[in-house]
């Protein structure tokens, strides 16, 4: 069973999408980011093309998906949503290609995902609006070219760096999400409440904010939890009371942290004297694979301030001694 505090989508995630913001003003947060796409938006919708590739690089549950619905939303043309590891074949993407009519978007996620044979049909298509198709197999086989409806690709990606650059290059507007603020957050929250019909007080929405890992998924997941504990009470509306009830029962702490985070935070500061401590050694002492606790565990804690990746092995900030209430051992300055 994945964390109540993945980014990653969970099953009981089906109800985010009542809460997804149908177009850009809805969309809280990204102001860059939105302050862009309005740009080449409004241009491609006047000047009646496709708009250019776009590219969405940022962690999980950030708005990628969401933003690229309202992207074609915003365009008024057709949206279809596959992803990398769904499209098995050539022959797959060539399918989906030929389906889409004059400047639709098609919005592949995990787009670092797809095999190199797929990727070479991308190219063209991407380019030049056509297929090259081989038909026939040995000496018959021969190419041909199929002309596309011109369209526009929106991938997403938790991390640029795993594209290939002859992808990468081949989208013109590349755009990088970030962690949410707490305000952004609590604005999410509290639009989310709204939906859902539930009330919900400042204080409230400030609480479920503050423990959402600066992620609106999590931030509507969390709303969601604290919301069946007020319902169980009969409560009028969920306030910093019953958030801070709902999550600690929960075991979402003050900071977001889960019972995961604090063993992982506890192991170095209890056992290691605060580190530096190597990874293979905190996998075998927390027996979790190495690859989680990297890509899992420690990317807010990093994020958070309370942990440092040095080349001598992770190391415990004073601001994460804190937070789990011991006291930060005098260390040499390194
Ligand atoms: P990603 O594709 O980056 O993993 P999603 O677009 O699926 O993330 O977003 C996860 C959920 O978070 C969505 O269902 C939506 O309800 C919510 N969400 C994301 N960004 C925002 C935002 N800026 N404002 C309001 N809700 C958002």
């Amino acid at each position: 069973p994945s964390r109540l505090v993945t980014p990653e989508r969970r099953g009981d995630d089906l109800g985010d999408a009542a809460l997804r913001p149908q177009n850009l003003s809805e969309f809280v947060g990204q102001q860059q980011a939105r302050a862009n796409l309005q740009v080449f938006i409004d241009a491609a919708r006047k000047r009646k093309e496709a708009l250019d590739h776009v590219l969405f690089v940022g962690p999980p549950g950030l708005g990628k998906t969401t933003l690229a619905q309202i992207v074609a939303r915003e365009l008024g043309v057709g949206f279809r949503a596959t992803s990398g590891p769904v499209i098995a074949k050539a022959g797959d993407l060539a399918a989906l290609l030929t389906n889409l009519e004059e400047r639709d978007v098609l919005f592949i996620d995990e787009i670092h995902r797809l095999s190199p044979s797929v990727e070479e049909v991308l190219y063209p298509a991407m380019e030049d609006f056509q297929l090259d198709l081989i038909i026939g197999e040995g000496p018959a086989a021969r190419s041909v070219k199929i002309d596309l409806s011109k369209f526009t690709l929106v991938g997403a990606t938790t991390r640029a760096g795993l594209l290939t650059n002859p992808l990468r290059d081949r989208f013109g507007i590349p755009i990088r999400l970030n962690f949410y603020t707490i305000e952004e957050l609590e604005s999410i929250v509290t639009r989310g409440a709204r939906v859902l019909g539930t009330p919900i007080t400042a204080d409230g929405a400030n609480e479920i904010a503050r423990r959402a890992r600066g992620t609106p998924r999590i931030a509507g997941r969390l709303l969601r939890r604290v919301r069946d504990f007020a319902s169980a009470a009969d409560a009028e509306a969920i306030d910093r009371a019953i958030a801070d009830h709902a999550l600690g029962a929960l075991e979402v702490d003050s900071a977001g942290l889960d019972a995961m985070d604090r063993r992982y935070l506890t192991t170095i500061a209890l056992n290691y004297g605060g580190g530096p401590v190597g990874v293979e050694t905190m996998a075998a002492a927390l027996s979790e694979p190495r690859d989680a606790i990297e890509d899992i565990i420690e990317p807010y804690l990093i994020q958070c301030g309370y942990l440092q990746r040095t080349p001598r092995g992770r190391l415990l900030t004073d601001h994460a001694f804190r937070h789990l209430g011991l006291a930060a051992p005098s260390r040499d300055p390194a």
